[in-house]
């Protein structure tokens, strides 16, 4: 006699019949994907789907064989202060979205035209406004993606369709972008005196 594992389900279905929408669906997977992330800082999870099908999957994580922030004890822009959304060049990890872009790379699968589906918590476990840095945007543009579909604060999700971003960009630029991850950083504000 064994005794089956019990496991969290990640959606309760209250009818037979009633299944979760597909956005839902997939942004669940971006969920249990952020799970592995090798951060204190926050637990980031992405994923590519075309055609229905997940063609690529990514946490926030160290490249491959070097020293994730677990492993050292200690994440360096933890230890460092450095406020969400600020340099990135001294992060050990690369973002989840990040992620996702380059092993579909080492498998081989096009993006053109595919959904991005990224999901946050916090260290408390606390969701989060999971709305990618510009460097990850600047990547999902140029793979040619076609949606991102993000986790919001309250268990909530915001779609955006990538040609927007771009539109709003040749129109106004990157520092107009109002969403943001670590959109409370105010850039404009903070750079006034090189901008002017
Ligand atoms: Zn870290
Ligand atoms: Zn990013």
């Amino acid at each position: 006699m064994h005794e089956v594992a019990k496991r969290p389900s990640a959606y309760v279905l209250t009818m037979a019949k009633e299944r979760p929408k597909r956005e839902e669906y997939y942004l669940n997977i971006a969920k249990q994907v952020a799970e592995r992330a090798t951060c204190f800082r926050n637990k980031g999870g992405a994923i590519i789907v075309k055609d229905d099908v997940i063609v690529a999957t990514g946490y926030i994580g160290a490249p491959r064989k070097t020293k994730d922030c677990f492993e050292r004890g200690y994440c360096l822009r933890d230890k460092l202060k450095i406020s969400h959304g600020r340099y990135y060049e001294i992060c050990r990890s690369c973002h989840a979205e990040q992620n996702c872009i380059i092993n579909s790379a080492r498998a081989g699968v096009s993006l053109l035209g595919g959904d991005m589906y990224i999901y946050h918590r916090d260290r408390e476990g606390k969701e989060m406004d999971s709305f990618p840095c510009f460097i990850c945007k600047k990547m999902i543009i140029n793979a040619g993606l076609k949606r991102v579909i993000c986790s919001t604060k309250e268990k909530g999700m915001k779609i955006f369709n990538v040609e927007d971003w771009v539109k709003e960009w040749q129109e106004k630029d990157i520092l107009d972008d109002e969403y943001q991850y670590g959109r409370d950083l105010n850039i404009k504000e903070k750079l006034k005196d090189d901008l002017s």
